[in-house]
């Protein structure tokens, strides 16, 4: 069952400041290939002698098959939980430069690190935090995205409706930085919800 992972970019004013981008109109979104997906147990990576870029997201899956056109209500997210969107930057940052597609640096074996998924409440404010190798690296709360979860969804479905089981990657909020082979991660969710990864 090979489902679409949606990815939106620039949904954090904070981090489009830090990579001096312009604030979107509508949602920017790009896509992983399923390949991409991987556990916190590890697997594959691609290009294991690279560094990347971490960058820390809440992570929704669509709980049913949506008609093109069609309103996204909360009941329709079936599930939550965090991935990083690993990221190839400097490959990007050139991509980006010569106004060429980003796939090679978004999507690739590895890329779409994705914790444990649990069921999805509709809740004021979420919030979410990165630790790379016991150090704290990013904290985000799902109140300063740009665009919140519903207007992704209901973006999404005005031109590619979603399935069940897709995911969206909702985008990262400021401090992206390196993340290398091997170094330890932690997610945490809500300041509670805890776990462990090793890219
Ligand atoms: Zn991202």
């Amino acid at each position: 069952m090979n489902k679409t992972i949606y990815c939106i970019g620039r949904n954090y004013v904070k981090h489009i400041q830090e990579l001096s981008n312009e604030v979107p109109t509508s949602p920017l979104v790009f896509l992983k290939a399923p390949a991409s997906l991987r556990g916190l147990k590890g697997g594959p990576l691609a290009y294991p002698q690279e560094t990347f870029h971490h960058e820390i997201e809440l992570v929704l899956q669509i709980g049913r098959d949506f008609k093109l056109g069609e309103n996204c209500g909360h009941d329709d997210i079936s599930a939550i939980g965090l991935g990083i969107d690993l990221t190839r930057r400097e490959i990007q940052t050139e991509l980006k430069k010569q106004g060429l597609p980003w796939t090679t640096a978004k999507s690739f074996a590895g890329s779409a690190l994705l914790g444990s998924l649990r069921p999805y409440e509709e809740t004021q404010n979420i919030t979410f935090d990165l630790f790379v190798n016991g150090q704290l690296k990013q904290h985000g709360e799902s109140q300063n995205m740009i665009y919140p979860f519903l207007d992704i969804c209901n973006y999404l479905n005005s031109f590619s409706p979603l399935q069940k089981g897709d995911l969206i990657f909702t985008g990262t909020p400021e401090g992206v930085g390196e993340i290398k082979k091997n170094d330890v991660f932690e997610f945490v969710l809500n300041g509670l919800i805890r776990e462990q990864g090793v890219l």
